[in-house]
């Protein structure tokens, strides 16, 4: 514990240093507060030891000063030095953030006691501290976890359903197209029949890990969003750009060339996919999307699998011209 001692009388620094020194507590010495206060910035002491009647800057001004800038991280426990100890005093020295008085002059069994009892306390603070480090990194892992498909490593629906809401208000504001692809792998039900489920999980992973790099901005997301479904959402980008990046992605899982003998539509691993494009307004909501990218899926794999379908997203007839004003 190194320790800050500040008190104008030379002699009775002398005394309390060599208590301290002999005690074994490295120390530096300050004159007055303001000479403190420069110490105390440039070495941050572990403990300051004040007189509280100085030239210049008082103890309780130094005190102040102290914890005027102290975080929650960098607390040191302050104790006054001073020959007359009343209620005032012990309550002036409290407020002005000091930890304890002693006595003047200066019992070495007191002083002992005392810097005891504040290791104790700073022990305890720092332990504190340390856990509490702990415990955020351990928060940040879990939310990371949390958010994150534990087989292919993508982020899972939970992550992704929330980054749809997000920018789904943001394309709201600024007006810019939102993309949706919906990807399903074909026949995967007899791919695991065929080469069982461990490698029915590689190929997952493999097919999340091609189409990951086709996300082109850090808005974008990919999800594995069921089974052996992933969704893609693309911000700011139209029907071209979204049908691209579609077409990109059947692309990049047939070029992983993975072996399928059991599929209809080709001797390796495809995928069909759906895709809708929509510019977001107070009419309508983030499951809108969904509904025509899925049936857009739906049209894919109707039309025969391993092929890009798009469904062009169409806005809810408008009250009047509804169905129930035509009844009326
Ligand atoms: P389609 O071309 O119409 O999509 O046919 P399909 O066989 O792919 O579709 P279906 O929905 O009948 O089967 C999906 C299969 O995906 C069934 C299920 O066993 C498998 N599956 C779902 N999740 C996982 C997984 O985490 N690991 C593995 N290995 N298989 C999975
Ligand atoms: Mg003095
Ligand atoms: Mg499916
Ligand atoms: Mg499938």
């Amino acid at each position: 514990m190194k320790i800050l001692l500040v008190d104008d009388s030379r002699s009775s620094r002398c005394v309390t240093s060599a208590y301290l020194l002999e005690m074994g507590y490295p120390l530096t010495e300050a004159v007055d507060g303001i000479e403190a206060l420069e110490i105390y910035r440039r070495d941050r002491p572990d403990l300051v030891i004040t007189d509280v009647e100085m030239p210049g800057m008082d103890g309780y001004t130094l005190a102040r000063e102290i914890r005027r800038n102290d975080s929650i991280d960098d607390w040191v426990p302050i104790i006054f030095l001073s020959g007359c100890v009343g209620d005032e005093d012990i309550a002036k020295g409290l407020e002005a953030g000091g930890d304890g008085y002693i006595l003047k002059p200066v019992s070495p069994i007191v002083l002992g006691a005392k810097l005891k009892a504040m290791k104790r306390i700073t022990d305890m603070r720092r332990r504190l501290l340390e856990l509490s480090t702990e415990l955020q990194a351990a928060n940040r892992a879990l939310i990371k976890v949390s958010q994150i498909d534990a087989l292919t490593n993508v982020a899972n629906r939970r992550s992704f359903d929330g980054g749809l809401e997000r920018e789904w208000y943001r394309a709201q504001r600024s007006g810019r197209p939102l993309g949706m692809i919906l990807c399903d792998v074909d026949y995967f039900k007899r791919y695991n029949d065929r080469y069982g489920h461990a490698q029915g999980d590689a190929c997952l992973c493999a097919v999340a890990e091609a189409i990951a790099k086709l996300t082109r901005r850090s808005t974008d997301v990919l999800a594995r969003y069921g089974g052996e479904e992933f969704v893609m959402l693309l911000t700011d980008a139209d029907e071209a750009v979204t049908m691209a990046v579609a077409r990109a992605m059947r692309e990049a899982v047939a070029a992983l060339a993975l072996v399928h003998a059991d599929s209809d539509v080709a001797s390796h691993v495809t995928i069909s996919l759906g895709v809708t494009v929509c510019i977001p307004d107070r009419s309508l909501n983030s499951a809108d999307l969904f509904k025509f990218a899925d049936a857009a899926l739906y049209d894919a794999k109707g039309q025969g699998r391993n092929r890009v379908c798009l469904r062009p997203f169409e806005r809810p007839a408008a009250a009047t011209a509804g169905p129930t004003a035509a009844i009326a």
